[in-house]
């Protein structure tokens, strides 16, 4: 089904080779936007090709949202092939279970870069063209850390929380520009690197505690974002949406 919620919109979507970003790419291009997807890993390009294949305006390039110059350079690419940036969406992240005991100060560091400090290098980049067309920016947070805790994952949960503060921080600054910038809080989510991390009994207890008793889909994500990209949510900022089966509500 495709719609023109974001018609004639441009929009970047970092970590886009699998899993929730590449769901995320293809809700975006749904509803008519033109798409950057970008990611480190070179499956990024399969995935341009797939959707073009579909027929939709979509880019891949590699860029590593640690680095400030390969996000600038994503930038650049964006402005060369599609002429402006109206939507951000800050997806990139990783989640490597591990107790805190055995956490070493590399393993916190890499996941707080990844996690974090990637949205401000990205914020940062993009800032000039989102004022310029009063857009949209959406950074992925989750439930683990910003709603409830989370065993063996407390840089990432440190990571998620520190997401909200800067959403929030983000929201208030760009409003005068007409910026809004929302967060996204997922729960268990079936993407490649959740199946690979949960054994079938992990995957059967998670089930259990979902009220609605399934795991969430990338395009569950993918329709959230077109909602915060969109007009329809055009009073919305500085929130966390909670997309969880209802799952911290029980
Ligand atoms: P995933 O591992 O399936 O995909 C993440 C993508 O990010 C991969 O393609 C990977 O190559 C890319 N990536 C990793 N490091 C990168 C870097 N430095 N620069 C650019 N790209 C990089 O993950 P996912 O499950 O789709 O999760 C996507 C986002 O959603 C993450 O921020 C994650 O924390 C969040 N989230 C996921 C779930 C879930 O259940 N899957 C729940 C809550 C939040």
């Amino acid at each position: 089904m495709t719609g023109s919620k974001l018609d004639g919109k441009v929009a970047i979507v970092t970590g886009a080779a699998q899993g929730i970003g590449r769901g995320i790419a293809y809700e975006l291009a749904r509803e008519g936007a033109s798409v950057v997807i970008s990611d480190i890993a070179t499956d990024i390009h399969k995935v341009a090709e797939e959707m073009q294949s579909e027929g939709y305006h979509v880019i891949s390039t590699i860029a590593d949202v640690t680095d400030a110059q390969q996000v600038e350079d994503m930038i650049e690419t964006t402005l060369k092939e599609f002429s402006k940036l109206d939507i951000l969406v800050n997806n990139a992240g990783i989640y490597p279970f591990m107790p805190m005991e055995n956490m070493t100060q590399n393993d916190w560091d890499k996941v707080l870069d990844v996690n974090l400090k990637s949205i401000f290098i990205c914020t940062h980049a993009a800032l000039t063209e989102l004022k310029a067309q009063k857009g949209s920016i959406i950074n992925l947070s989750s439930i683990a850390g910003s709603v409830i805790g989370y065993e063996a994952l407390a840089h990432y949960s440190a990571s998620k929380a520190g997401i909200m503060g800067f959403t929030r921080a983000t929201a208030l600054e760009f409003a005068k520009y007409g910026i809004r910038v929302n967060a996204i809080a997922p729960g268990a989510i079936k993407t490649p690197t959740v199946e690979k991390a949960m054994s079938p009994e992990d995957l059967k207890a998670s089930i259990k505690a979902i009220p609605l008793k399934r795991l969430g889909d990338p395009q569950d994500i993918g329709r959230l974002v077109v909602f915060l990209a969109s007009d329809d949510s055009s009073f919305i900022t500085g929130q966390l949406i909670v997309i969880d089966g209802g799952q911290t509500i029980s």
